[in-house]
């Protein structure tokens, strides 16, 4: 194994920017001959490293490498295997502060919300590490005279993992953990917006003994190294997170070629205000859901619903805009910073272009997060926007970015039938201090991960992620025991001794 990863490459070149090698086979191999993307620093717009867009041959290689390992790999013990998944977690604390500045620096996040991110990617690891349980299989004695049935799970193989760039650590941590104690080798492909995150990632694997070459693998690269995975033979299963046109397209390109695929798509998400919520606290919980990370979370509450009268709505509305109004804008890296700038200046353009087109359409802004982008084009502020339209795009599409759009419900009912007619099914919360409201929520809200006066309702790592309808392309979800649904394949066992 090498002695330096890209990190360290990046840093010794001083000046000069480095392209981000692969990690191949135990290997860090510099990729020729290849297109290369800038990963631009959120804040001062410089390039901070290139990212090589890999092609068929060096996604071939990967996946050869890990095919190779993987009998081998499967071969150890799942309670050695679990062991490795801890050193892994070990490496992951020792380097913890590092990867969560890294977070901040190549996607913006605040270091807070990065740390508490890095956090959740730990939790995956050691839920994963409970892999001789998660793993055990049924059996059933005596079906016939003599005849025993016996149910074991059996690593898929090589699984691939396809990630987006507003989780650059956590989701590929979602992955990786479970996928390698199942017994399947690995091939990750990060987003190519903000890649570093987990090319370190990739150099803790490299420093866990425990964790044989080939059985994690990294290519960097955009559509033509995901196409390449699609298309490669030797990739079993993919995991994949992103926009929910992509989730669809990998999931459909995934049934032609008869591999196993989790897609987990895009989000909108509702919270809803009833009469009786405690706005001292609901307010602060918005505020995180609407403007934490700057919108770019598939969690982010990016409509609020407001139940009640005409008088209701309007104290509501009052006690949002002076709230996100307080928010104080700025990089990841101060402290103070409430709302971070977004991944990139296309990606703040393109939420400002949102809010002036909902403008044209006649909704009010209350708040205008717009001003000078700043030196990477990247800076947004909050903004609230009351939606006049309920089907409006502002109201129905995921924006990414931090823009709250406003809907007003006369009751809970017709909450819940907003709600319920969106494509997507990821999240939502209902803010409240009555049981009957909140049961009547859990109980009719259309979306699998739901927040009784809670914002950001993340499932920990030993439940599912669990989105529904366009939020997810496929049966399992990441983590908890469908992971290792997802991982394994069954296979029943008919004796007669
Ligand atoms: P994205 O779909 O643009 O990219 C995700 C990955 O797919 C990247 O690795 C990218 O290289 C690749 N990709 C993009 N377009 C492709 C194409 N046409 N063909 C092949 N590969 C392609 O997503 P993003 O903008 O990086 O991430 C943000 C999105 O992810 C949001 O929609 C967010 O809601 C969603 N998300 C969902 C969850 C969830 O759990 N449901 C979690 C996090 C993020």
């Amino acid at each position: 194994m090498s002695a330096d990863g890209p990190q360290a490459t990046v840093r010794a070149t001083g000046e000069a920017v480095a392209v981000l090698p692969n990690y191949i086979g135990g290997e860090w191999r510099t990729v020729d001959r290849v297109e290369t993307l800038p990963d631009v620093d959120p804040v001062s717009g410089e390039t901070a490293a290139l990212v090589p867009l890999s092609g068929v041959a060096e996604v071939r290689a990967a996946a050869r490498a890990a095919r190779e390992a993987q009998p081998a790999w499967r071969a150890v013990p799942p309670q050695r295997r679990a062991r490795a998944v801890l050193a892994l977690r070990d490496e992951l604390l020792r380097r913890r502060r590092e990867l969560v500045e890294l977070v901040t620096a190549d996607l913006g996040k605040a270091l807070d919300d990065a740390d508490g991110e890095v956090g959740r990617g730990i939790e995956s690891v050691e839920s994963a590490a409970a892999i001789p349980h998660l793993l055990k299989g049924e059996t059933l004695e005596g079906v016939a005279e003599g005849v025993d049935v016996e149910l074991v799970r059996q690593p898929v193989g090589v699984v691939a993992a396809i990630t987006p760039f507003n989780f650059p650590a956590m989701i590929p941590l979602w992955f990786l953990p479970y996928a390698i104690a199942c017994g399947n080798s690995f091939v990750l492909k990060p987003s190519e917006r903000d890649p570093r995150p987990a090319a370190l990632i990739a150099e803790m694997v490299d420093a866990v003994a425990e964790i044989p070459p080939g059985v994690v693998n990294l290519v960097h690269g955009g559509r033509d190294a995901v196409e390449a995975l699609l298309a490669d033979p030797d990739v079993d299963a993919v995991s994949f997170v992103g926009q929910a046109t992509t989730a669809r397209l990998i999931a459909r390109r995934c049934a032609e070629t008869g591999k196993r695929a989790q897609a987990l798509g895009g989000a909108k998400n509702s919270l809803v205000v009833m009469p009786d919520a405690d706005l001292e606290r609901a307010v602060p919980a918005i505020m995180g859901s609407a403007f934490g990370a700057a919108g770019q979370r598939c969690l982010a509450g990016s409509v609020a619903v407001v139940v009640g009268d005409g008088a209701r709505q309007a104290e509501v509305r009052e006690a949002l805009a002076a709230a996100a109004s307080d928010l104080k804008v700025g990089p990841g890296d101060d402290p103070e910073t409430d709302v971070c700038p977004l991944v990139s200046a296309e990606a703040r353009d393109r939420v400002a272009a949102a809010i002036e087109v909902a403008e044209g359409e006649g909704a009010a802004v209350l708040v205008d997060g717009r001003r000078d982008a700043g030196p990477a084009g990247t800076v947004l502020g909050p903004t609230i926007v009351a939606a006049a339209d309920p089907e409006s795009d502002l109201a129905r599409e995921e924006q990414f970015g931090p823009l709250l759009a406003l809907v007003d419900a006369p009751d809970l009912d017709a909450a819940l039938e907003f709600l319920n007619d969106s494509r997507y099914g990821n999240a939502g919360a209902i803010f409240t201090s009555s049981g009957e409201a909140a049961r009547a929520y859990r109980y009719g809200a259309e979306a699998g991960m739901l927040g009784v006066n809670v914002g950001v309702p993340a499932p920990v790592a030993w439940f599912p992620f669990s989105g529904w309808k366009d939020s997810l392309d496929g049966d399992l979800h990441a983590n908890g025991a469908d992971a290792v649904d997802f991982y394994t394949r069954k296979k029943v066992i008919t004796s007669r001794w």
